[in-house]
């Protein structure tokens, strides 16, 4: 089985500090022996997969996740048969009402239309940016800061947040890149947002690309599934993001400590132009 399960509910009963400052341990167990009340899905970079076996949420959608070379060489595109033998075979995935979409860059979005027609009771959430990539399957558009639904037994916010900055080389490299891959339909992330899930069993916080700063206090997460992508930025540009205090550890105050979290799980860490699998590389 190529994806990691993190057992929620079990580490949340464990785990009750409010300021808790994580060990390097990230918890992990054999899905064969453990049947957890909510248990999160790691699909690659920040696609996930959260259910208590009778509602299923995913956020983003990244799975179709062909080499750089094969990308360029035949334009980036989504894999729709792959789409759903990762998930239904591989996965097991049976259960899905609805799949919220962080951004519109390709290793958030790439497969949203896949997931949309492999599930098509399935509710697509997403910006208009998003919604420009969809046909023909259900989906409601998000177009506030902060949107809340419920699906299944899920409660959901949506949260507008930042998206993390790129160096002043990314931003010269990346659009180039995106171009070479034939991404154009990716290159604008749109709004970006953050995802907040409330559930009996445990309250869960999801951020996509580490850019969640101020203005939303109130939020409390047992878990927070945390994007790190391109965090180490500020080191290799000293003030890229022109304030005086140290945007690493206001993201973790804000991300962590404000939210009384007790489990923090990095995501978006891979190397997403390979195939997700056991031992994954990390990303630069
Ligand atoms: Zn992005």
């Amino acid at each position: 089985m190529s994806s990691i399960r993190l057992t929620i509910s079990l580490a949340a009963m464990l785990l009750t500090a409010c300021a808790y400052q994580p060990s390097r341990y990230i918890p992990t167990v054999d899905e064969s022996t453990v049947k957890p009340d909510l248990y999160g899905r790691f699909l690659g970079t920040s696609t996930l997969y959260f259910t208590d076996g009778d509602s299923g949420l995913m956020v983003d959608a990244y799975l179709t996740r062909e080499s750089l070379l094969s990308n360029i060489i035949n334009d980036i595109h989504s894999d729709r048969e792959w789409v759903e033998t990762f998930l239904k075979e591989k996965s097991a995935i049976s259960i899905l009402n609805a799949v919220v979409i962080s951004h519109t860059h390709f290793d958030h979005a790439l497969d949203v239309q896949s997931v949309g027609e492999t599930y098509p009771d399935a509710t697509i959430y997403g910006s208009e940016q998003t919604i420009q990539l969809l046909s023909n399957v259900k989906y409601k558009e998000l177009s506030e800061p902060k949107t809340q639904f419920t699906e299944g037994n899920f409660k959901v916010t949506v949260l507008r947040s930042p998206h993390v900055e790129k160096t002043g080389s990314q931003k010269w490299v990346e659009p180039k890149l995106n171009a070479a891959m034939g991404g154009e339909a990716y290159a604008d992330p749109g709004d970006v947002y953050s995802v907040h899930i409330a559930h009996p069993a445990a309250s869960i916080l999801v951020i996509p690309s580490a850019g969640y700063l101020a203005g939303y206090n109130d939020l409390e997460a047992d878990v927070v599934f945390m994007g790190i992508g391109l965090l180490s930025n500020e080191l290799r540009q000293p003030g890229l993001y022109n304030n005086d205090i140290d945007y690493i550890e206001e993201y973790w105050q804000k991300a962590v400590l404000d939210t009384c979290a007790k489990v923090v799980v990095p995501v978006h860490w891979d190397y997403f132009f390979s195939e997700v699998r056991d031992k994954m590389r990390s990303g630069r």
